[in-house]
């Protein structure tokens, strides 16, 4: 876990506004404001990326190409606060993470960046051998990518996450972007 965080300049933006924003979005469940240093990120992650998804190596925001878990966490160092997002089962989380990191960019936070969930579908075949994203402006590494832990981090902003255990259970995707 990252346990430094850099001071920065305010955004403009308050919570409740932050909070607002992120639920007035369709497909989001709900949100809640945190700090990035409640955001965990461990080295076990990529294990689980590398030896159980099929989208490993398949996609530019995925692993091997998408921040370490120790990049991630000085990425974390760079910021005071993030927005927790949970989403609807049929929720484009992508797409909408991609769509409130340019809102909240354009109220002032000039740091805002979205994490989603799983692997990148925009394209049909990823531009791998180009080594450069065809739609880098939306196309966002998801939290798992990055070496978040993602059921400890929600669990512990009060979020309900336990682990899939046959495709009858509904599964529960959630996004992060961090403010500023
Ligand atoms: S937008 Fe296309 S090129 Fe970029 S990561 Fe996704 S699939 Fe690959």
């Amino acid at each position: 876990m990252a346990n430094k965080r850099a001071a920065s300049k305010e955004s403009g933006l308050s919570d409740e506004a932050l909070r607002h924003l992120v639920e007035g979005k369709s497909g989001v469940k709900a949100a809640k404001v945190i700090s990035p240093a409640d955001v965990e990120t461990a080295e076990w992650v990529r294990l689980k990326c590398q030896f159980g998804c099929d989208g490993y190596g398949q996609c530019l925001v995925c692993p091997p190409f998408s921040p370490t878990p120790d990049q991630m966490c000085k990425v974390l160092d760079a910021y005071r606060r993030a927005i927790l997002i949970h989403f609807d089962r049929d929720a484009d989380t992508k797409a909408t993470v991609a769509e409130l990191e340019r809102e909240i960019f354009l109220r002032g936070a000039w740091k805002a960046f979205g994490l989603g969930a799983g692997p990148c579908y925009f394209c049909e075949t990823c531009a791998l051998e180009e080594g450069r994203c065809r739609h880098a402006e939306r196309a966002r590494p998801a939290m798992e990518a990055c070496g978040i832990d993602v059921y400890t981090t929600v669990r512990k902003a009060g979020f309900r996450l336990e682990v899939v255990r046959d495709r009858k259970q509904c599964p529960h995707y959630y996004g992060l972007i961090l403010i500023d």
